[in-house]
């Protein structure tokens, strides 16, 4: 596990630029425009000769500190914000793709990802091709030519399947691709994608970032260079993050680390504890020794995270007879919040996609996924006991 960064200081400070008030809280500059001492200095601000505020569709002090301080946390030299986690993505695209180009992606990326990808972009005539998270063959033989770009989201959801960041970054970088991760999941916290391989760091913010289920934002992050096309799509097309939003998720970001670490040791108790129940045939979490890809896991995530999944024996019925015994978890599909949430992803997030597809994913009737808040891990057993009894 790597322990070699301290992210504490960074999360609770990064990107501070005080006013003339000398205010200790960052401030939230509700403001969609800014004023110029001068005809001069307006040109000069819109030519770009002058650094500075014209508009929040462009640039924002509060969004900027968020920008500066999630920079600082992944360890990138630039950060774009974005309005939610799907603009993360669309101007990832937008920014380094054009018509004819391909792309490579994991199979097993949020669904809404996987319907931009081959509903959306194919209509601008970029083609995708889904691959297994988990098998870098795949990978390898699906580059083309034409690949400019390869997806991924580790550990995926719900299964937690891992994908290889370093393996994947070195068969983009053969051919002259490059790697998008999605860090939703594990945030800078427990995963730092660039420093093992990766280009592009995709956030929503909606989840662990802020935390507490209160807005949506995105980020996008990588090299200067890499980025000037993604924030030439945001300062263009407009789904830029609001000031309000980044200032609500900075918040977030200050108890990011303690909150991850709390989330990960309660979901590690509760996957142990669910691997000796006897109605549970199957526990999915990176962090057991019983996970298929335990060794890369722990090897490029500081935890497992604070998301599990797990087969109830029964199927249908019985994971639904758990889902509605409990009395304390939210039956929601959401994730990357404090209160801990329990979906059925065969007949909520993954009910779009046919049986065949969802056998072949290995989502069956009787899984359950677990998004682990920071309720004491007891009270969530109790809560799960009564239906699994
Ligand atoms: C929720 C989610 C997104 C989309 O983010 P929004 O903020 O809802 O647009 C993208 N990727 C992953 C892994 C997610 O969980």
């Amino acid at each position: 596990m790597n322990d070699s960064f301290e992210l504490d200081p960074l999360a609770v400070r990064a990107g501070i630029e005080r006013s003339q008030f000398n205010e200790h809280a960052e401030a939230l500059y509700l403001t969609s425009s800014f004023v110029f001492d001068s005809a001069a200095q307006a040109a000069a601000r819109f030519s770009g000769a002058e650094p500075g505020n014209v508009y929040s569709r462009f640039t924002n002090p509060t969004v900027h500190v968020f920008e500066q301080r999630l920079a600082a946390l992944e360890g990138a030299q630039r950060c774009v914000a974005t309005a939610s986690g799907m603009s993360a993505i669309l101007a990832t695209v937008m920014g380094l793709l054009s018509a004819g180009d391909h792309v490579v992606a994991s199979r097993s990326i949020f669904g809404t990802t996987v319907q931009l990808f081959t509903k959306i972009l194919a209509r601008f005539g970029v083609e995708t091709t889904l691959v297994s998270p988990t098998c870098l063959e795949e990978w390898r033989a699906a580059v083309r030519p034409e690949t400019k770009l390869l997806f991924a989201e580790t550990p995926s959801n719900p299964l937690t399947e891992v994908c290889d960041i370093a393996a994947l970054g070195a068969i983009a970088h053969e051919a002259e691709a490059k790697l998008a991760v999605d860090n939703c999941f594990c945030t800078p916290m427990l995963q730092r994608p660039l420093e093992l391989g990766a280009d592009i760091v995709i956030h929503s913010a909606t989840k662990y970032l802020d935390g507490q289920g209160r807005v949506l934002g995105g980020a996008v992050l990588g090299d200067t260079q890499l980025l000037e096309g993604v924030y030439g799509f945001l300062r263009t097309a407009g789904p830029t993050l609001s000031a309000f939003n980044a200032w609500v998720i900075l918040k977030g970001l200050e108890t990011l680390k303690i909150r991850m670490e709390a989330q990960s040791q309660r979901t590690l108790a509760l996957a142990h504890w669910l691997e000796a129940q006897p109605a549970v045939a199957r526990v999915y979490y990176p962090e057991l020794p019983s996970h298929p890809q335990h060794a890369l896991a722990m090897r490029q995530q500081k935890s497992g995270g604070a998301i599990l999944a797990f087969d109830v024996k029964g199927g249908k019925e019985a994971a639904w007879r758990v889902v509605d015994k409990t009395r304390l978890l939210s039956i929601t599909a959401n994730l990357g919040d404090t209160k801990t949430t329990i979906t059925h992803p065969a007949t909520t997030t993954h009910s779009r996609v046919t049986a065949e597809q969802r056998a072949a994913a290995g989502i069956g009737d009787g899984l359950l996924r677990v998004a682990v808040g920071l309720e004491a891990v007891t009270d969530i057993q109790a809560d799960l006991s009564r239906g699994l009894g």
